[in-house]
């Protein structure tokens, strides 16, 4: 088969534009991901690049070789920088039109232009240290779980193995010195260029979509206020342990909140409810679930726990809770009740969980507040049908889920 290779470089063209402008456009809706920009501009250097590569033999060298290589190593500094935008670390660009200027620097040197392999060991070393530390970069932000990373981190390593691998091979097998536009080298490269501006693209926009996706739903599972999970995620993640596991549930609600609130302003009460989270979730387990049932009222469940021992990680927090104190606002004091059950057989239902340990809730309100009580301490009876009346303080009912 014979390809037409300006018409190959064309096509490299087009699609390496095509696919920038859709990446500027893409990024235009939102312009919430800078990275999206960067790659876009990336990508229409990179065609920038191809088109005069194309016109090979008929500009001069100067053009499709100096200029037209060091748009492609810049294109590939735009890449590496829109990696870096994508994992939060500053844009860098002088360091990604570093690697085009050394290139324009070396091509001044008329020695290094007039050597092939010269040309190649420095144009490859560049653009795969560009690929490699793209790639490194993706890798150590994986604690960002995205499964599109590791297309991406497969890429970009590729690329800088090939780009490296050309290397020894320029050295051991020396191109010919007058490599034209017949050369299959020139096939290669412009079909190398095409997959990966395609690549590239495909799993980069795979990537931002990924991430926006999971903020969206890390938005919708939690409760803006406090950054805890929000009560449908609660209890989503709750039934989803009580299936596999026993468990303990402990059910908070803040003291006289409402005094709070009306002596010091609601911000104020605002900002002991994101307290009472910052001062229980050290304490809690890594695998306990907690969550904000709504208001002043909190809950978590503790896997494999049984009473006495959420009982005990309950009183931890209500100490810490009564220890609280706030230097703008040195009078303030918080306390918080709390109600213990627990679930010894696997596959429990949730919402009488949730009414046991609203009782004994209840019980701790009732007794003077400021305290831990568990479920076991006044046993209900089992079909214990509890109407949804207001209770102490005003304090509702948890209802079922
Ligand atoms: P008790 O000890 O019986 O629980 O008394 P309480 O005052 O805590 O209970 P009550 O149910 O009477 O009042 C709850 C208060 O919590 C009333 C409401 O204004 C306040 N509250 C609920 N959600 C928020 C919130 O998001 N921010 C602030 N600042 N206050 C809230
Ligand atoms: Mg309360
Ligand atoms: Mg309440």
């Amino acid at each position: 088969m014979r390809l037409d290779l300006p018409t190959l470089f064309m096509m490299t063209t087009a699609v390496t534009v095509t696919v920038g402008v859709l990446f500027l456009l893409s990024w235009s809706q939102t312009r919430r991901e800078r990275s999206l920009a960067v790659w876009g501009i990336a990508h229409i250097v990179g065609g920038l690049a191809s088109l005069m590569l194309a016109l090979r033999g008929q500009i001069p060298d100067s053009l499709s070789i100096a200029l037209a290589n060091a748009l492609m190593i810049g294109a590939y500094g735009l890449i590496w920088c829109g990696v870096r935008a994508f994992e939060g670390r500053r844009l860098r660009l002088d360091w990604a039109l570093a690697g085009a200027v050394i290139w324009l620097g070396a091509c001044a040197v008329p020695a290094f232009f007039e050597s092939l392999a010269a040309r190649v060991i420095l144009a490859s070393t560049i653009a795969g240290l560009y690929c490699g530390s793209g790639a490194l970069m993706i890798w150590r932000g994986r604690g960002e779980p995205l499964v599109s990373r590791y297309p991406a981190l497969i890429l970009l390593a590729t690329y800088a193995a090939l780009y490296w691998i050309r290397i020894p091979l320029a050295v051991a097998t020396p191109l010919p010195v007058s490599i034209g536009t017949a050369s299959p080298w020139f096939a290669i490269l412009a079909f190398a260029g095409t997959l990966f501006s395609v690549a590239i693209a495909f799993v980069f926009m795979a990537l931002t979509k990924e991430r926006a996706e999971r903020e969206q739903r890390q938005a919708a599972e939690t409760d803006s206020l406090t950054g805890i999970a929000n009560r449908r995620a609660l209890v989503a993640g709750a039934e989803r342990h009580l299936a596999v596991a026993p468990a303990a549930l402990l059910l908070f609600d803040l003291d006289h909140f409402k005094l709070i609130n009306d002596r010091h302003g609601h911000s104020v009460g605002d900002a002991a409810l994101a307290a009472f989270c910052q001062i229980a979730a050290p304490v809690l387990p890594p695998e306990a679930v907690f969550g904000r049932m709504g208001g002043e009222e909190f809950a978590c469940l503790l896997p494999r726990l049984d009473e006495r021992a959420a009982a005990r990680v309950a009183e931890r927090i209500r100490a810490g809770v009564a220890r609280f104190t706030h230097p703008d606002y040195p009078e303030l004091r918080m306390s918080v009740s709390v109600g213990v059950a627990a679930e010894s057989q696997i596959g429990g239902s949730l919402d009488y969980l949730l009414r046991r340990a609203d009782d004994a809730l209840y019980r701790a309100k009732r007794t003077g507040r400021d305290r831990v009580v568990t479920s076991e301490e006044d046993p209900l009876p089992v079909a214990a049908d509890i109407p949804g009346t207001s209770r102490v303080g005003g304090r509702s009912r948890v209802r079922s889920p």
